[in-house]
């Protein structure tokens, strides 16, 4: 039997309005800044996404496209300023930076109230301490694609393939704490035997972008694989998972393109409302 089709951009729409209708309740409007630094293609077009959203949900959109050729001091001076920006809630500064600038103490300079990628180390540090905050958009995004087809994650055994800031790691703290109670592991390159233990998992997330990592064999009959790789190939974009093969023995699956992409941008609309509401004192 083919997997039931976990579909990012139905649940994508559904967060959408609800920050919509967030925003048409507040009396000013939310600011989310975007800085996009070099030519890189598909960080331009991450980010054109990602303005495009705000505005259809009513955020407004402050966007900074410095040089390439600008320092990492002038950088953090772009940062400041928006800090400082009473018109500004959320702050995104897109990564990977070119060059020498040096992107992790890009997002450090970042105030954490404003931090809606939920990068900051303020943010990651109260996720590991389980106490509220920004949560980093991919992982939060996967949560609420679990919730939203009612997949159990309770007393579940969860592995995830990657270890990395951004993705793995962060979604390992928010699938271990309470409330989410399941069993966690985290896979990454050294990791032996991968096959024996991804078939371990009822829940399975593969974020190691490395086209078609997950085959069947790496699969429980009946298990949620969630597909996470964004890879670009010669034959278009393709996740992590063989996906025509996987579907026929996962109980659900993520596609890619469509899956875990717009969870993600549509997250970074929920943090900066949440910012927002932060920031402005509104409950
Ligand atoms: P990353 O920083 O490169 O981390 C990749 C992780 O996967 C590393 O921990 C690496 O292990 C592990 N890995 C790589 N090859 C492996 C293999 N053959 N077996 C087991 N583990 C392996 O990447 P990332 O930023 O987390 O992103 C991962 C993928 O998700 C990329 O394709 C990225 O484009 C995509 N992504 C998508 C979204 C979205 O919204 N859809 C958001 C973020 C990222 P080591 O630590 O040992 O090197």
């Amino acid at each position: 039997m083919s997997a039931r089709i976990l579909d990012g951009k139905v649940v994508a729409a559904a967060v959408k309005e609800e920050v919509a209708a967030a925003v048409a309740g507040l009396d000013y409007q939310p600011g989310l800044a975007t800085v996009l630094v070099g030519d890189d293609p598909a960080s331009h077009s991450y980010v054109r996404g990602k303005r495009r959203d705000a505005e259809e949900v009513g955020i407004r959109s402050i966007h900074h496209e410095p040089p390439a050729t600008i320092i990492q001091d002038e950088l953090l001076a772009v940062v400041e300023s928006l800090n400082q920006d009473e018109d500004v809630d959320g702050i995104l500064v897109q990564l990977p930076l070119p060059g020498d600038l040096d992107g992790e103490a890009t997002v450090e300079h970042i105030d954490p109230a404003k931090d809606v990628d939920g990068l900051h180390p303020f943010s990651l540090g109260r996720l590991v301490l389980g106490r509220p905050g920004l949560r980093p958009c991919t992982p939060s995004g996967i949560m609420r694609i679990l919730d939203h087809y009612g997949i159990e994650t309770v007393g579940r055994r969860a592995v995830i393939v990657g270890r990395s800031f951004l993705v793995g790691r962060p979604l390992a703290m928010i699938l271990s704490e309470r409330g989410a109670d399941a069993t966690v592991s985290v896979a990454h390159s050294r990791t032996s035997d991968l096959a024996s233990l991804t078939r371990e998992a009822d829940i399975l997330v593969a974020a190691a972008g490395s086209p078609d990592l997950i085959r069947p064999d790496h699969v429980k009959p009946g298990a949620t694989v969630i597909d996470v790789g964004v890879n670009r190939t010669d034959s278009g974009l393709v996740g992590d998972v063989d996906f025509d093969a996987v579907k026929d023995v996962a109980g659900a699956i993520t596609p890619v393109p469509g899956g875990v992409g717009p969870m993600t941008r549509a997250m970074l609309l929920v943090n900066t409302i949440r910012a927002a509401q932060a920031r402005r004192g509104v409950a």
